[in-house]
């Protein structure tokens, strides 16, 4: 799946776990960093991908791209697995509570949350796709849904572009019908 395709599944997946468990009183810059985490948690396993918009935005991203390339095992590997999912949610752990002293406002286990929801739907998306992904490595067999290859999608293709429809209307949907309690959750739970 494309960068855009993920960035809108990251935010989508966010807003639907906040509906189900909803997160009671926050702060701001919690809430800001949180949306920021989820969105870079969307394209982070994409950092095996040395052309992904990731690494093309940085001056020197490509070498750093391609040597990343080389230590995660390659596109679609260590990265999109359950066991990269846990190596990255460390990282991200314990760089969170590195910063924490320069963030004293910000609930870090929520923006946490937030960036794991964020990576956990990439690899969903992903399985959407004709590659499928390796969520049981070091076992190398690539899963994808629906079973039969031929019914996946093809990235950047028409049933990408479909799939994007379809996020883009659920968010509009879930932002209409919980419009009164997303204003009240605006105007009484996010604290300073
Ligand atoms: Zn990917």
């Amino acid at each position: 799946m494309t960068a855009r395709t993920h960035d809108v599944a990251a935010i989508t997946a966010l807003g639907l776990v906040v509906l189900i468990w909803p997160v009671g009183e926050i702060t701001l810059s919690t809430a800001l960093l949180a949306i920021l985490a989820n969105q870079i948690g969307g394209i982070a396993p994409d950092i095996d991908q040395p052309t992904a918009p990731f690494w093309r935005n940085l001056p020197i991203g490509r070498v750093f791209g391609k040597t990343i390339d080389k230590l995660l095992g390659g596109h679609r590997f260590l990265s999109h697995s359950i066991l990269g999912l846990v190596l990255f949610g460390f990282l991200a752990h314990w760089l969170l509570i590195f910063l924490q002293p320069i963030m004293p406002h910000v609930n870090i286990s929520l923006v946490w949350r937030a960036f794991m929801i964020g990576m956990l739907s990439h690899l969903v998306m992903d399985t959407l796709t004709k590659e499928g992904v390796p969520w049981l490595l070091p076992i190398p067999f690539k899963f994808g849904l629906p079973p039969l290859r031929a019914l996946r999608v093809t990235t950047g293709k028409i049933g990408e572009t479909g799939i994007f429809a379809v996020l883009v209307a659920l968010d509009v949907w879930l932002c209409s019908t919980h419009y009164n309690s997303l204003v009240t959750f605006l105007h009484q739970h996010i604290a300073r």
